[in-house]
């Protein structure tokens, strides 16, 4: 692509950017390397890129990884990719919504998945829920997103940050942020400043359950009324009044508490002593 910057080729190709589909093209230079830095790519990797743009982040991660493969869902932009980065032959570009794609068709059997984004703000969530629910086999999630999202997946017990995200990606990773992007960063600019956050896939969860269902429920009421005590969420968990006493007695947690003062551990303790009296 030689050095076309993202201004240049969206001028080029007279590109008229769709506000619903999320697209703030990346226009700062020192934040593309931050992110490619930040994410380690090398000759070893696979990596999955979601949302490519006109691919200016695409062509970085393109001369460090082993194989690149960018899932774009504006048609429009299919053609630009192949025309300025037609000359990498460690490229597939697939023109699909990627809430739809069954990633272990695309992973395989490699063994260093990296994925890579910057993602679009109106499908954040969604798509970071489904590379930690779905069990898929990556090693990392390098992604930018909007402040806030990174404040929650990133935040400590007793912040009113911390809430049932998370707790999904803690289970699964360690996090870590990486920068500040202002949104003079982007064009067009969005309304919200974004951060860069690494989520370190762990070799096995965070902390042991005995059902991960159950743990996800108790975390997901305990939340589900944030000014509320964890008494009055865990009220429909399947317990009895003296059954529910017993399941906090002996996860030692006072039913008192509100949810967000929980460490993960004390979440698993809790979840698992009711799992034992519901079993
Ligand atoms: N990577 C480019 C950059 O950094 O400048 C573009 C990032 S822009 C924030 C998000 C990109 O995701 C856009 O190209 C948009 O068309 C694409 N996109 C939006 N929704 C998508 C979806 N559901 N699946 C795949 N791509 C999507």
């Amino acid at each position: 692509m030689g050095k076309l910057t993202t201004s240049d080729i969206v001028k080029k190709y007279n590109f008229r950017f769709t506000k619903s589909l999320g697209q703030n093209f990346l226009t700062d230079e020192s934040v593309l390397m931050d992110i490619v830095e930040s994410a380690n790519i090398t000759k070893d990797d696979f990596v999955i890129e979601i949302g490519p743009g006109v691919g200016t982040l695409t062509n970085e991660l393109l001369k460090r990884a082993k194989f690149v493969y960018a899932i774009e869902l504006d048609s429009k932009l299919i053609p630009i990719l192949q025309q300025e980065l037609g000359i990498h032959d460690n490229f597939k570009i697939i023109n699909e919504d990627a809430l739809k794609v069954d990633f272990n068709e695309i992973i395989g059997n490699e063994e260093s998945v990296k994925v890579v984004a910057n993602l679009p703000y109106y499908v954040t969530t969604p798509i970071i829920s489904k590379f930690l629910t779905e069990g898929y086999n990556f090693k990392s999630l390098t992604i930018m997103i909007q402040k806030e999202v990174a404040e929650r997946i990133n935040a400590e017990p007793g912040t009113k940050e911390y809430g049932a995200l998370t707790l999904l990606a803690q289970y699964y990773c360690d996090t870590e942020i990486i920068r500040k992007v202002p949104a003079s960063a982007f064009i067009p600019s969005p309304k919200v400043d974004s951060i860069v956050i690494k989520l370190n896939k762990l070799s096995k969860p965070k902390v042991s359950v005995k059902s991960e269902k159950l743990f996800f429920k108790v975390v997901k009421q305990s939340f589900s009324m944030r000014r509320k005590t964890l008494w009055n969420g865990m009220k429909n968990i399947g317990l009895n009044k003296e059954m529910l006493m017993e399941a906090f007695q002996k996860s030692d947690i006072d039913p008192k508490r509100r949810g967000e003062t929980l460490t993960i551990q004390e979440f698993a303790n809790l979840s698992n002593s009711i799992y034992e009296l519901l079993n």
